[in-house]
């Protein structure tokens, strides 16, 4: 039986001094949950993004200073972690994790990475727990893997409706056509100073269910209108939730999952490849937090199985 791909690394959970306010334990908790109730999803352990993969996206000083360890300390701050092999080994895994699910979403139309979305890293700086920024690397590499198979030239989306604007993602594709860059975000939230995408949709603090999905609709429009992607690499962050610590904005869980169908939706309607990675997530609870996430994998499950139906009768 042929199962929805996603991609996760044994490496995904850090040691961290206590206290630490990342919420490491959810990485866990998503692999029991879909262990428990997903069993539609097969696990795959991802393999590492090699030096040439993540030059893509980022300089070889910083990924020199990364994986040595000379990174300066006030870049290591930024970062949020405490560097350590174990960090710059889950960052290669999470990067090669959105590679592996963009190659299965080009193949099969949707597959997963079960962490990532690290948008805050641009080619020379990480920030805000990110070290390398996986869609991007991952975008490139399909375009350049796209461009030696000798088929048209490969545009991707990225949709990035972590509540954290996408700043990283922003900056590495601000001068690139063939990258558009769509962040929907909480206007006063994290980062403070933020970068143009090619479309920000600016949240006010407390938007809830309603209108965060007429927001996504305008947004998803335009993007239509200005853009067509051969693949769509979808940020799917949980920090738009009502009890998310870090989010400030008030989506339910119907409002998630509404809004995970909209740009599920999106894509298929045009038969558009979508990989999708996880992004941020902080609920006090973080069970919920991995609700939220299961929610975005069940639906992504419905449309991965439109496609293998069009593909047995077909008609992809
Ligand atoms: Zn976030």
């Amino acid at each position: 039986m042929l199962l929805m791909r996603a991609f996760y690394s044994g490496r995904f959970v850090l040691p961290l001094p206590s206290g630490h306010r990342f919420p490491m334990g959810r990485y866990a908790l998503l692999r029991e949950g879909l262990e428990r109730h997903l069993p539609e999803v097969r696990m795959l352990e991802a393999p590492r993004a090699s030096d040439g993969e993540l030059a893509l996206a980022h300089t070889p000083a910083w990924i020199a200073a990364i994986t040595d360890g000379s990174v300066d300390a006030q870049a290591m701050r930024e970062i949020g972690f405490p560097w350590s092999e174990a960090m710059v080994e889950r960052s290669r895994r999470s990067a090669g994790a959105t590679i592996e699910a963009c190659r299965a979403a080009l193949a099969e139309g949707v597959a997963a990475n079960m962490a990532g979305g690290t948008h805050h890293a641009s080619s020379d700086r990480g920030g805000g727990f990110c070290v390398f920024n996986d869609a991007a690397v991952a975008a490139r590499l399909m375009q350049a893997e796209q461009g030696r198979s000798g088929k048209a030239p490969l545009q991707v989306a990225v949709i990035d409706l972590d509540v954290h604007q996408g700043n990283g993602t922003a900056r590495i594709f601000r001068d690139d056509p063939s990258v558009f860059t769509l962040s929907m975000h909480g206007q006063k939230n994290f980062p403070f100073r933020k970068e143009a995408s090619d479309l920000d949709v600016e949240l006010p603090d407390g938007c809830g269910d309603a209108e965060y999905l007429a927001a996504l609709e305008h947004a998803l429009d335009e993007l239509d209108r200005r853009f067509t992607p051969g693949l769509v690499i979808y940020l799917a962050g949980a920090d738009p939730f009502e009890r998310d610590r870090l989010g400030r904005l008030k989506l339910s869980f119907d409002g998630l999952e509404a809004r995970d169908r909209r740009v599920f939706d999106f894509a298929w309607q045009r038969r558009i490849p979508l990989a999708f990675a996880m992004a941020g997530g902080y609920a006090s609870d973080i069970a919920e937090t991995v609700q939220v996430q299961l929610g975005t994998f069940r639906v992504a499950f419905e449309y991965w199985r439109r496609w293998q139906n069009a593909a047995a009768r077909g008609n992809p």
